[in-house]
């Protein structure tokens, strides 16, 4: 039945397939998905992809989704990995109860599974080396060739596994595969291998098996162990299907419904931990939690807030076919969350010193600030101004170019919150570069209104220099130069197309001082700039450290006015 409290997300061609399957009663009525991670690297927004698929049905249709961890591979997955998706599915808003699993809490079963294989003659263990088996194995205009050692008698296979799992024979000196068809048109169905010897001790399992199952094997047995109703996986899987249904077939155990969808992929970045991986252990990044990185944890650590994920996520849906979508349309739902929810401040990056000159040494004034305009019970704060103030470099131009309506000699601006502000004069050092610049202000102003009525064209923030506080920001920009980061010279790998202004830190930035109370996850929209996040590995007090979440101007509905017009 469908859950009528739960918002209901987006209808996609999956959901027809499951109202339709809770119509006719298949499955008596029951949805069970799962999210099945390897732990051999951290999660990127792709597997948000399949996460807030698989939990978001079972929530909709009141079912149950399981988190599995599909280890099969011994020294390639680590505790890390299993402890950061765990970290990472529950930020994303998502929970599977008690029913957190390891394909590895199946070895028995699936060894058992294997030796009734054996049993019916559909298994047998094969000597050959792992490169002769690739050679035999043909190519898609080639059929494959048999092996040799097919055709032993059940009883030696039965007692050669046997000594297989005890541990007899040594790394790659035999598998045990299964008896298909060489000459199929579909290459997983040319004898695949099952089980390989692997003296190597497991994350869960310890040193109990020196033989491990392969992830085609384990995976369909492991979808049917937990009674999985519909086994949601990406579109490379749709090849695997004949051989998922053949074992379970020859098994004749319950039999999950596969069902295939395209993967997500975004421009300027890569969705793969094996190139993710690569990047973090090349030092090329500063680990999977980089802010640049497109993982959960680096878009955690960046700021994003875990809806603005889902909303994309929800709004991308869920096609048959691959597509590539535009990284600002993800970055379009962060700033529509953040607008709602990000506090602002006043903050200057790249600071100019102003002198208002008219205005009392030792005085200082609050002047009374909104907290957010879009949301009214915010409230209001109250931001010290004084004689001596920064402001943003990029304000003021000696001599304006056309449109330059900031401040400029002789011109008048507003000061937002405070007052309409007039340049009278200019310093520079010896070598002509401005060091600061004189105003008067006018006192009638207060609160950035003037009575008479006359206008600004522009309204720039500032910071009282005595009751700054001076923090590093960090600029982030894609990771990589090209759309298609693949797109690389021949002799060449992505990591030709790493952007070399990446990153940008700002050393001498200086924030309003209520600034001091953010703490590390916390996030602002610095007005004028764009939203800024505390960082949390490297923010301490008295020291803080900002990574910039996204600019304030949404590239998204440019892209969008284009596309519409097309
Ligand atoms: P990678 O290529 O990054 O290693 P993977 O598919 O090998 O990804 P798994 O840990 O096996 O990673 O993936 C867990 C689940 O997440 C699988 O069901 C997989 O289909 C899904 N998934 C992985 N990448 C994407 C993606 N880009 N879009 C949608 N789903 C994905
Ligand atoms: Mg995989």
């Amino acid at each position: 039945m469908k859950n009528e409290d739960e918002k209901t997300t987006k209808i996609n061609f999956i959901k027809t397939i499951i109202e339709e399957d809770i119509k006719t009663n298949k499955h008596n009525g029951r949805i069970h998905t799962r999210f099945p991670p390897e732990p051999n690297g951290y999660l990127h927004i792709g597997h948000a992809k399949s996460i807030c698929l698989n939990f978001g049905i079972a929530k909709e249709y009141n079912g149950l989704c399981n988190i599995r961890f599909d280890d099969t591979n011994p020294g390639k997955e680590e505790v890390e990995y299993v402890d950061s998706i765990k970290e990472d599915v529950k930020w994303l808003g998502f929970d599977w109860n008690d029913r957190l699993f390891y394909a590895s809490d199946y070895f028995e079963k699936i060894y058992e599974y294997a030796v009734d294989l054996i049993k019916i003659g559909l298994a047998y263990i094969d000597d050959l080396s792992p490169e002769d088996i690739r050679n035999y194995r043909g190519t898609l205009t080639e059929p494959g060739r048999k092996s040799p050692y097919r055709d032993r008698s059940i009883e030696e296979n039965l007692k050669l596994f046997k000594q297989m799992r005890a541990g007899d024979f040594p790394d790659g000196s035999k598998t045990l595969r299964a008896k298909i068809d060489m000459t199929s048109s579909n290459l997983n169905m040319r004898d695949p291998v099952m089980y390989r010897i692997l003296h190597r001790e497991h994350h869960e399992t310890g040193n109990n098996w020196c033989i491990y199952p392969m992830y085609d094997f384990t995976h369909c047995l492991s979808d049917s162990i937990e009674g999985i109703t519909h086994s949601l996986c990406t579109l490379e899987f749709e090849d695997h299907r004949p051989l998922y249904d053949w074992f379970l077939d020859k098994l004749n155990i319950y039999h999950p419904q596969q069902i295939e969808f395209a993967r997500l992929n975004i421009t300027y970045t890569v969705l793969s931990k094996r190139k993710l991986l690569n990047l973090v252990e090349k030092g090329y990044v500063s680990g999977w939690d980089d802010p640049r990185m497109p993982t959960i944890s680096g878009l955690r650590r960046k700021g994003y807030p875990p809806k603005a994920i889902r909303d994309f996520i929800d709004n991308i849906g869920i096609a048959k076919s691959n597509s590539i979508v535009d990284v600002e349309y993800l970055e379009h739902f962060v700033r529509e969350n953040l607008n709602r929810i990000a506090p602002r401040v006043m903050g200057v990056l790249n600071p100019l010193k102003v002198v208002i000159t008219n205005y009392p040494e030792d005085k200082e004034e609050k002047m009374e600030s909104l907290n957010n305009p879009e949301d009214p019970n915010a409230g209001t704060r109250m931001v010290p101004f004084s004689r001596e103030l920064y402001i943003e470099r990029e304000d003021f131009m000696e001599e304006p170019v056309k449109k330059f309506y900031r401040l400029a000699p002789g011109r008048e601006v507003r000061f937002r919150y405070a007052y309409f502000i007039k340049c009278t004069n200019i310093v520079k050092d010896d070598n002509g570069n401005i060091t600061e610049i004189h105003c008067t202000y006018d006192p009638e102003t207060r609160g950035g209104n003037a009575p008479d009525g006359r206008r600004s064209k522009a309204t720039l923030h500032w910071v009282s220099i005595r009751h700054a506080v001076k923090a590093t920001v960090r600029l982030y920009d894609h990771l990589f130069i090209k759309k298609n980061p693949d797109e690389v010279d021949e002799g060449q790998d992505l990591t030709a197309n790493l952007n070399p202004d990446s990153l940008k830190t700002l050393n001498d930035c200086f924030i309003e001082p209520s600034i001091k109370s953010a703490t590390p996850g916390n996030i602002y929209q610095f007005e004028r700039l764009g939203y800024f996040c505390v960082d949390t590995r490297n923010s301490k007090e008295g020291n803080l450290v900002f990574n910039r979440t996204a600019t304030l101007r949404d590239t998204w509905l440019k892209i969008k006015k284009k596309l519409d017009f097309f």
